[in-house]
């Protein structure tokens, strides 16, 4: 009831804005006039439009034709807009059904523009418009106000209907475009990610749009080719990571990454043959950033080949500083994907080995498996020019992406690292144990060494020890930790390096020269 006085009490207010005449006002006292009113409204938003059509007919017939796209001739995004608030309206004030709206964005439109040219490209648009606008029940002329173009290659589509009914339609969307094309005389064929939000289930109707588009990209991140249904943290993820990416698009700059540290035991030994360099972002605001949150955002933005440039200087300059200091171990580094595929990327690491004057064997490449094993033109040459400059290769979580024996045979690698989640289930699981001793036998026959990491029990240990792996890594042994801390540790002074813990078995083993890992002729 306090709602509804409220409304009476900006009436007033209301109509003399809009021109509502007293007559109306004397007659407001029922939910019906109120919505009358509300109508009155929009239409008088279009009726305003329409008389300034009247009076300057060249400018407004421009304005007119701002509603619709001018490629598929469907309404602009704006244009939508306004219709979904009337119909928002509707289902307020007139007890409508729901509403839902489908935004639709089509997987690869770039390649088709680069591959086929643009007129093709936009051929095909026309025809998705067609068919979208079929959909609903048009005759195809894309004259339906209900269905819009909200972007480059993105579709909006209004209908009345709950979740149920926008997922029916999600499915006959993406049947509908699954259909070939044909454009400028050329065949193709496309998927769609579809995302979908419903009113007034997902809040206020202007947040229906950037929720089904939230939605959408959802869908296009895990690989595209289907439909989503709004849910809130969709959309707090990509607000965090658009704050998080103009963050990290200035980090280097700032000097907020560091490296951790984390060493490598020789199982047979127990001394340490290595530090693999561990890269944190240390934000202002944030704290430490780990790699899983912000490397994919790195990689997807172009970040990461200047990121790992920076990790490559860091490290080769912490390895001489080590080595002035007497600590003679192999650093390693990880390397994405992104930078292996850089032309100048070997040349950099061999400037930076030239600069620090390191023997290019104390360095470690770790590339994780599912990279080592693109087999591209591009990764052969990389690998080459690795081998020719004498780097250590190191297959990093192997054993979770798909190994060709014939490319593992190829590649200048001298060391395979068993991922840690065999080495979790090491204890309990017989697969897991039999997945290990494959990788061992397999590395014996090319004559590679075997890292287990994420060894976390001494009954972890102690099964790699008896399967014969060369060396280990994880927490039961150190975790990453700074530079100095790791100098401390290796002096005996650091944390967890107290007498009896394991860390002071490995200490009088940090001043040894390291053996080199066997390199593959
Ligand atoms: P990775 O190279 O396989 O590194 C091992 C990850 O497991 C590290 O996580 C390490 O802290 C963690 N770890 C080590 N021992 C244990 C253990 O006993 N138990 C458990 N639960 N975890 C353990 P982190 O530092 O978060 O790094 C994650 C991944 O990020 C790395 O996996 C690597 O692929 C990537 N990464 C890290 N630094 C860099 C870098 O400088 N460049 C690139 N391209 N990738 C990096
Ligand atoms: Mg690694
Ligand atoms: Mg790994």
């Amino acid at each position: 009831m306090s709602q509804m006085q409220a409304l009476y009490d900006m009436l007033p207010t209301w109509a003399s804005q809009v021109g509502v005449g007293p007559l109306l006002l004397a007659g407001i006292a029922t939910g019906v006039i109120v919505g009358a009113v509300g109508r009155l409204l929009l239409a008088r938003r279009r009726r305003g439009n329409g008389m300034e059509l009247d009076r300057q007919s060249g400018r407004a017939k421009s304005r007119t034709d701002s509603k619709r796209d001018t490629l598929t001739g469907l309404v602009t995004r704006a244009e939508f807009e306004s219709t979904l608030e009337e119909a928002a309206w509707q289902v307020d004030h007139k007890s409508a059904p729901p509403m839902a709206v489908l935004y639709i964005g089509l997987d690869d439109l770039r390649s088709i523009n680069d591959g086929f040219g643009v007129r093709t490209g936009d051929a095909l648009l026309v025809q998705v418009a067609r068919r979208l606008s079929r959909l609903l029940g048009a005759d195809g002329g894309a004259d339906t106000p209900h269905v819009a173009r909200a972007g480059g290659e993105e579709f909006a589509l209004l209908l009345n209907g709950d979740e149920a009914a926008a997922i029916g339609m999600a499915a006959r969307a993406c049947a509908a475009l699954a259909r070939p094309f044909e454009a400028e005389g050329q065949a193709l064929g496309l998927t769609v990610s579809v995302g979908l939000a419903c009113y007034p289930a997902h809040g206020a109707w202007s947040r229906l749009l950037p929720h089904a588009a939230a939605a959408m990209r959802h869908v296009r991140q895990a690989g595209g080719n289907g439909h989503a249904v709004y849910a809130p943290a969709m959309a707090v993820d990509l607000r965090e990571q658009a704050l998080l990416l103009q963050d990290l698009r200035q980090a280097v700059e700032r000097g907020e990454f560091k490296l951790l540290y984390q060493p490598k035991i020789d199982a047979a030994s127990l001394q340490i043959t290595a530090a693999e360099a561990l890269l944190r972002w240390d934000h202002p605001t944030r704290g430490l950033v780990p790699p899983a949150v912000f490397i994919p955002l790195a990689e997807r933005h172009g970040l990461m080949s200047s990121i790992g440039q920076w990790v490559v200087a860091e490290a080769c300059r912490q390895a001489a500083e080590w080595r002035e200091s007497g600590l003679r171990m192999r650093i390693a580094i990880n390397i994405s994907g992104h930078q292996l595929r850089h032309d100048r990327f070997v040349a950099q690491l061999e400037e930076q080995v030239r600069r620090y004057e390191i023997p290019p064997t104390r360095l470690t490449c770790e590339i994780t498996e599912s990279v080592a094993m693109e087999d591209t033109a591009q990764t052969r040459i990389a690998f080459q020019r690795l081998r020719r400059a004498g780097f250590h290769v190191s297959i990093d979580d192997f054993g979770t992406g798909h190994s060709s024996l014939a490319v593992l045979r190829r590649l200048p690698a001298a060391e395979l690292k068993v991922d840690r989640s065999f080495i979790t289930d090491l204890e309990v699981s017989e697969s897991a144990r039999s997945i290990v001793e494959a990788v061992l036998s397999v590395a014996r026959t090319l004559g590679l060494r075997v890292v287990a990491e994420g060894v976390e029990t001494e009954a972890q240990r102690d099964i790699l020890v008896r399967m014969g792996c060369d060396e280990l890594q994880g927490y039961l042994f150190a975790r990453p930790m700074s530079a100095v801390a790791l100098a401390l540790w290796a002096e005996g002074s650091g944390p967890g390096s107290g007498q009896g813990g394991p860390a002071a078995e490995f200490r009088p083993s940090l001043f040894d020269a390291t053996r080199p890992a066997p390199i593959l002729p």
